[in-house]
């Protein structure tokens, strides 16, 4: 449900509330004490009685009481024939009256409510069935249309740190601008663009720049607005959006939160979802249904892909992948640059040196900063935000609860960097390993940081130096942190799972061992078939062997690691400038670490 729907609840359930308590206070002014009908000749003969209203059965009026009138009410005694005498002998206003109209009153104020609610109810439920033409327009799409002067003012220029990205997606501006020149040439335009990063990394921003530089309608609508409660009212929306976008050809279709719609089915508790699944299936045919030549292009976000159902990915359909990377320094500086072009800046701010100190800031977070800057500064009633009203602010963004997982402080990026130059340098100083084409510090997925060897030629035989060469190199990076910082961090984790496993496989698979020989004591993987295999598995050799399996294992990687400690330990120099280089440039590439390397 939609914010908005559920105000609408709200205010209904609100209505009902007030129309009950309304006439629940119509009853209470009317409200009448019971009291005993010897009280009432008690007050009766007090001389406190005022009026009387005289029914078949009953005796309503009301008293006085500390100059307070309260409305009474009890039951006739016919035995009591004398009442009529007493009550003229006692001065009262008395009358009789008929029974029928006030029993009319006490069903209407009784039941009133709950009758005005049901029709109520009525009405509602009967408009949302008619559904469309209403308040309640369940079955359109709540895409927004950008077109005319409404149109999206967004452009590249907007956005910034992402040239790959805008440069892929130029060529999709291309062609909404110009349709008919694609076609002549036969070239083929993706139908959908995936573009995918981390939350606030520009994809929402990257759509909307699409949409302003090609100059054409653009309809944004999220993935959530297509889950609703009621089924089929998903895939409803869906096929008016595609038909909306077929009106307005050439133009922009932009889903937000792809993964809403689209995640995987039957994936999540309960097994499937009836009504997303509904959602979905009608996405694909839309998707099946229209071709690039009528103008409409898809642009899809999503910050999980991997949750996406696959068939949303296949060729015709979401077929462009384009990652939205989490910028680094270069980028977040000129992102930096982009969001204080309307902020009055001091002569002593340094954007480069603020991007400096800003590693695994995306996009929303620099956005945020600079607000939370220009804040502090108009709060000290300053003239321009300087230096320390960024420094107050980054802190400050880096302490909120949403970026605490992925924001890197200062020393930790230290030994991000040391990790990695450790990985890289033993890779550069171990002949016949793969050459290294990049140390980077831009978190991807679970890693903080990477080193990116590539090798240099395909190879489908590894031999036994060359194992050993990968287990070095993964070590690297834990032995550079302890030699450097004294201490272990649990970033390598990852890295010595890795090692473990290579060492194993040469033990067990690969009879790379001297003590146990030539043997291969592990079945493969697809050989493993139910549990006869697991028990002969079992058998196949005894303890002492186990012990000794464990034994090698070990030793080959202690090997490796004093190999690498004494690597690191000779070649500290190279070690510090290279770690010093990523700290502040956070990418390096290959031609730039030999040069490190050859220099120090
Ligand atoms: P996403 O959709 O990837 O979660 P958004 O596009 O919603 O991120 O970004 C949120 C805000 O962060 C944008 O409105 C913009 O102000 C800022 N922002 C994000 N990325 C960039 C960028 N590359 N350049 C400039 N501003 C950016
Ligand atoms: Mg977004
Ligand atoms: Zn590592």
């Amino acid at each position: 449900m939609k914010k908005n729907e559920i105000r609408s609840l709200i205010s209904w359930v609100l209505i009902f509330f007030l129309i009950f308590l309304f006439f629940r206070g119509i009853r209470d002014m009317q409200a009448e004490k019971e009291i005993l009908y010897s009280d009432f000749k008690t007050l009766l003969r007090e001389g406190k009685v005022v009026e009387v209203k005289l029914k078949s059965d009953t005796i309503s009026g009301k008293y006085k009481e500390n100059s307070k009138l309260i409305n009474f009410k009890t039951y006739r005694i016919p035995e009591d024939s004398k009442l009529v005498d007493e009550l003229e002998y006692y001065n009262v206003k008395f009358t009789a009256t008929a029974d029928r109209g006030s029993w009319f009153w006490s069903v209407l104020l009784n039941f009133g409510p709950v009758i005005l609610i049901f029709l109520l109810w009525y009405l509602w439920t009967k408009q949302l069935q008619s559904g469309g033409k209403q308040a309640m327009m369940f079955g359109k799409s709540r895409a927004r249309l950008y077109t005319g002067k409404n149109k999206s003012d967004v452009t590249f220029k907007d956005v910034a740190g992402c040239d790959e990205v805008k440069e892929e997606l130029q060529e999709i501006i291309d062609f909404l601008k110009d349709p008919k020149k694609f076609q002549r040439l036969g070239g083929k335009i993706p139908k959908g663009v995936l573009l995918y990063g981390p939350p606030g990394t520009g994809k929402t921003l990257l759509a909307k720049a699409v949409a302003g530089e090609a100059g054409v309608p653009f309809f944004s609508a999220s993935g959530s607005e297509f889950v609703e409660m009621f089924v089929g009212v998903g895939a409803s929306r869906v096929r008016d959006l595609f038909e909306q976008g077929r009106k307005y050809a050439p133009c922009l279709l932009f889903i937000d939160e792809l993964d809403a719609v689209g995640r995987h089915r039957f994936a999540g508790i309960g097994g499937g979802h009836d009504e997303r699944e509904q959602t979905l299936n009608q996405l694909l045919v839309e998707l099946d249904g229209f071709d690039t030549t009528e103008g409409v292009i898809l642009i899809g976000a999503t910050n999980r892909p991997d949750v996406l159902d696959p068939a949303l990915l296949r060729p015709g359909r979401f077929d462009r992948h384009i990652v939205v990377p989490v910028p680094d320094i270069k980028g977040r500086e000129e992102i930096l640059r982009v969001h204080t072009r309307k902020v009055k800046l001091a002569d002593d701010v340094n954007l480069s040196i603020i991007a400096q100190r800003t590693p695994g800031f995306v996009g929303a977070d620099l956005a945020n900063l600079v607000n939370e800057a220009a804040l502090l500064a108009a709060r000290k009633n300053k003239d321009a935000v300087d230096m320390s009203d960024f420094d107050e602010a980054i802190e400050k963004v880096m302490a909120g609860p949403a970026r605490k997982s992925r924001v890197i402080s200062e020393r930790e990026k230290k030994i991000i960097a040391y990790h990695e130059a450790g990985h890289a340098l033993v890779a550069k100083l171990t002949p016949g390993c793969d050459p290294v084409h990049k140390i980077s510090l831009i978190p991807r997925g679970p890693a903080l940081g990477y080193t990116l060897q590539l090798p240099a030629e395909d190879k489908y035989i590894i031999s036994k130096q060359e194992l050993l060469n990968k287990i070095s190199v993964l070590l690297g990076g834990r032995t550079a942190e302890r030699i450097v910082f004294n201490d272990i961090t649990t970033g390598a984790q990852n890295d010595l799972s890795k090692a473990t496993e290579i060492a194993t496989k040469m033990v067990t698979e690969y009879g790379m061992s001297e003590k146990i020989g030539p043997l291969t004591l592990r079945k493969r993987e697809e050989e493993i078939f139910l549990g006869r295999d697991y028990l002969t598995r079992e058998k196949m050799y005894s303890e002492a062997t186990a012990k000794l399996i464990d034994e090698e294992i070990k030793s080959i990687i202690e090997n490796c690691e004093k190999r690498v400690e004494g690597l690191l330990s000779e070649n500290i120099n190279k070690l510090h400038a290279l770690a010093k280089r990523v700290i502040e440039k956070e990418v390096l590439e290959a031609q730039e670490i030999d040069e490190i390397i050859k220099t120090n």
